[in-house]
């Protein structure tokens, strides 16, 4: 859809990603970094300084301590890290849960791994697991679980109750759990629900972050995982041979710019909440049905009172005459509920631009 809008010259609200600038002095402090800086192999586990500030962050968001040593490593993005902790723990033959609509990296990463993928299917307005359900997917080859809040593409967050729930389905189990947490600080509401406060949970639990979301830098690629010495250890032993260590000068502009800064930079709430409301008041007289958005920088938008095409087709007709690019959520389910008629639109961009979106979308 992205190289489409760039072929049309359409608005392009598919791909996730910001349109204006990261914070200057972050970029200043790469800068300087790179000028001034080391720029030979870091550390395989991340820089010490950046490791230490992630310990910090997360003692101050979540109340949870941790050995910086041994139980945080500093990755490629979030995208390594979930290819890593997947490859690591995923062997031939065993089962993985993943809950439907789900990012597209996980299946290719259990495939590779000679894992099989166990879906659960969540369905709109509000895409809550149903527990009763996930357990009866659970058995004895059951290795892992792939957890999602806030969630891509969605736009749903668990509830403190669903951790809960979680954690007395696997509990008697030999399961791990892999909490992709990329949008930890992009929620609305209520307090965020995350694996780092559930003291149970968290000792199966490999909890993924990406900088590239939290410091509007997606093409920085610098993401962590935390998880108890024993899963990190293992973890690292992927990291190690896939990328060995991440850049260099990028870690030390971010540890320096998290020991800087560390409140101010995480009140990303109040941040896209004011951008989600922006597109969500303009679509407001629209035809498209606006779905409940808590926490991530993506808005469903329902098209099913415009037409009964399928979404692909309907995203490409959007491009052609709207002139907007968004993305059909079919694509991150294996099979996709009949009738849903959904699209994504991302919201990480100028006012100006979610507005022009949305006058051209109201058209349709
Ligand atoms: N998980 C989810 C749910 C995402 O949306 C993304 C980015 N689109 C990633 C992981 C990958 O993050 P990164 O860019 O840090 O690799």
């Amino acid at each position: 859809m992205s190289a489409l809008a760039a072929e049309k010259g359409a608005i392009n609200l598919s791909q996730g990603f910001p349109d204006f600038a990261p914070d200057q002095r972050l970029l200043e402090r790469a800068a300087k970094a790179i000028l001034h800086g080391n720029n030979q192999y870091a550390p395989m586990t991340g820089l010490p300084a950046l490791r230490q500030a992630i310990g910090n962050l997360i003692a101050n968001h979540y109340q949870r301590q941790i050995d910086t040593n041994t139980e945080i490593t500093v990755a490629s993005g979030a995208s390594e890290a979930i290819f890593d902790a997947i490859t690591a723990l995923v062997r031939p033959g065993d089962e993985v849960v993943l809950f439907d609509p789900a990012y597209d990296l996980y299946e290719p990463a259990i495939t590779l791994a000679g894992g099989r993928c166990r879906r659960l299917v969540l369905t709109a307005p509000d895409f809550r697991p149903n527990w009763q359900a996930f357990r009866q997917l659970l058995n004895d080859k059951t290795r892992l679980v792939l957890v999602n809040t806030p969630h891509n593409p969605t736009g749903s967050c668990w509830q403190q109750a669903d951790l809960e729930a979680l954690w007395q389905a696997i509990e008697s189990r030999n399961i791990f759990v892999l909490s992709d947490e990329v949008y930890e600080f992009i929620h609305f509401g209520q307090q965020p629900v995350s694996v780092h406060s559930h003291p149970a949970l968290r000792e199966r639990s490999l909890v993924v972050s990406s900088f590239g979301k939290s410091f509007h830098l997606t093409g920085w690629k610098l993401g962590y995982v935390v998880a108890p010495a024993e899963l990190t250890a293992e973890l690292r032993k992927v990291h190690q041979f896939v990328t060995f260590c991440t850049v260099n000068p990028l870690q030390q502009a971010i540890a320096e710019h998290l020991q800087a800064l560390p409140e101010e930079t995480f009140a990303l709430g109040p941040f896209y909440q004011q951008k989600r409301d922006v597109l969500r008041a303009a679509l407001a007289g629209s035809r498209f049905k606006l779905l409940p958005c808590d926490g991530t920088y993506f808005q469903l938008l329902d098209y099913s009172a415009i037409s009964d095409e399928d979404d692909i087709q309907f995203c490409q007709r959007l491009i052609e005459e709207a002139g907007v690019a968004a993305i059909p959520v079919s694509v991150f389910y294996e099979t996709p509920p009949k009738s849903q008629r959904l699209i994504r639109l991302c919201f990480a961009k100028e006012e100006a631009t979610l507005q022009e979106a949305a006058r051209r979308l109201a058209k349709m």
